[in-house]
């Protein structure tokens, strides 16, 4: 089936970029449920990108509900080969096929439990972006890094390994802090503000002047509550969005963040 891509990434403007990583959650039932009350819901929402990354199991059901939508679907992970003998793993081609426009690489929990390298990253990135989907980088710095003053120097070796020899078009760096991930404690829009304020700096150091047109979202325990706050920091441009956007009612809220809620 083929699928055709709703997003262009502009190069000239960051407008707000809000995407659903929904990890190992939700049947096909589950993720068509939620598609029935959040798609009419955000359906006038057309001053912000939105994107929803469910289990690969449900992709394909829901790019066919997507068709039409102002939403778009990415996967949560990507293999770094085009096809052959690697059992378990999915392309970029077949996400592709499966109706992704965006693909998620380098979240910290693939870092952490499948022990993904800068390295791994980086070819996961290339091959995807080869292939047409679009791309979001996920760094950030543990706890224990955070504490031992290394957050810059993690950021700038996970910028420099995952990013060395990819363009910046339909590129999305996500800032997500390991501490704040799943554990209710989010950065405060302080420290995301200066967590991403380097990071854009690295960035200038790699793409020059474009680096002010790559969006960069902040991802840890965002909530309904904290979106507002955190969407105010002037290098913050997005979020990706964890627990909160298991409810159609919550990541609604989260995309309507501008507007009170009430569009
Ligand atoms: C995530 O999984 O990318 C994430 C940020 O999760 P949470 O919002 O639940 O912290």
């Amino acid at each position: 089936m083929t699928f055709s891509a709703k997003i262009v990434l502009n190069n000239w403007m960051r407008r707000p970029f809000l995407a659903a990583n929904w990890k190992m959650n939700k049947t096909i039932p589950e993720a068509l449920d939620f598609m029935h009350a959040f798609l009419p819901s955000v359906a006038g929402v057309r001053d912000a990108d939105i994107v929803i990354a469910p289990p690969f199991t449900s992709l394909f059901a829901i790019a066919e509900r997507f068709v039409g939508t102002n939403v778009s679907l990415a996967a949560q992970n990507v293999f770094y080969e085009e096809k052959g003998a690697f059992t378990g793993e999915v392309s970029p081609l077949m996400l592709k096929d499966a109706g992704c426009d965006f693909v998620i690489t380098g979240h910290s929990e693939r870092r952490q439990y499948f022990h993904e390298s800068d390295e791994i990253v980086n070819r996961k990135i290339k091959l995807s972006l080869k292939h047409g989907l679009a791309v979001i980088c996920c760094i950030g710095e543990t706890l224990a890094e955070r504490d031992n003053g290394k957050t810059f120097s993690v950021l700038a070796a996970q910028i420099a390994g995952g990013l060395a020899g990819v363009a910046p078009q339909n590129l999305v760096i996500a800032y997500e802090p390991v501490w704040a991930i799943g554990t209710g404690k989010t950065a405060t829009a302080a420290q995301a503000q200066e967590a991403h304020a380097f990071i854009r700096k690295e960035l200038h150091s790699l793409y020059g002047d474009d680096a002010e047109s790559l969006r960069i979202l902040y991802g840890g325990s965002v909530t309904p509550e904290n979106i507002e706050s955190l969407m105010a920091c002037p290098d913050v441009d997005g979020a990706l969005v964890g627990g909160a956007s298991l409810t159609a009612a919550g990541f609604e809220k989260i995309v309507k963040f501008t507007r009170g809620n009430t569009l």
